[in-house]
Order: structure tokens, then sequence, then C-alpha cells
């Protein structure tokens, strides 16, 4: 699943939107010096409401990178939303300041 925090705050600073077909890396932690790293083709759940990565190949171990997490970015603009989700918090409807697109613009559901 696709949906984290995490995920969307990695999108956004890499400036990508999901869309289906769309082919990315993900990694996810497994232990302290160690990740798990797998290439995905994404795709939209509709039953879970939800982005879906299916793995094209195994998952691979990495070496942990221990990344401090990311501030969450404007996907279009790179405007830095963590001052205001500080005051004002994270919801549906936050959009960016500087141009008015939503913050969760990488995860959004496709357009149908
Ligand atoms: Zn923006």
């Amino acid at each position: 699943m696709l949906d984290t925090r995490g995920t969307l705050c990695g999108l956004a600073d890499a400036g990508i939107v999901l869309e289906e077909g769309l082919r990315l890396t993900i990694w996810s932690d497994s232990d302290e010096n160690e990740d798990l790293e797998a290439d995905v083709v994404v795709y939209y759940h509709d039953k879970k409401n939800s982005w879906v990565g299916e793995v094209i190949d195994d998952f691979r171990h990495v070496p942990a990178l221990n990344e401090k997490s990311l501030p969450l970015v404007c996907v279009a603009c790179r405007f830095n939303f963590e001052e205001l989700i500080v005051r004002h918090g994270l919801n549906g409807s936050t959009d960016c300041p500087e141009c008015g697109v939503p913050a969760w613009r990488p995860i959004l559901p496709p357009a149908r």
C-alpha cells in the first residue's frame, strides 16, 4: 500500500505523481541495518481506495540508509508544508498556499 505519510513525502520530494502503470522503486525498513527494496508497478486499487505497488522482481536486501524522514513539500512548487501542518494540521483539503496544488496530489486517486 502506497498511502503512508512517508510515501507521500518521498514522492512529493521526488516530484512524482502516481499514475496507473508507473514503475518505481519502493523500500521499507526491515531492521536497523537492512532495508527491503523492490521495483513495482503501481495501480489504483478501487476496493482498498489506495494505490498499491505490484512487485516485479523479488525484494532485495540493501543496507539501511537511516534517512531522516523527509519534510512534506508541494509536488509542484516545493513549498514546505511543515510549518503549516504544525499550525493547522494536515487534512484532505490542505492545499499549497503558493500554487494551490493539493498537499496529497502525489497519491490522489486517478481521475476517471
Ligand atoms: Zn505549490
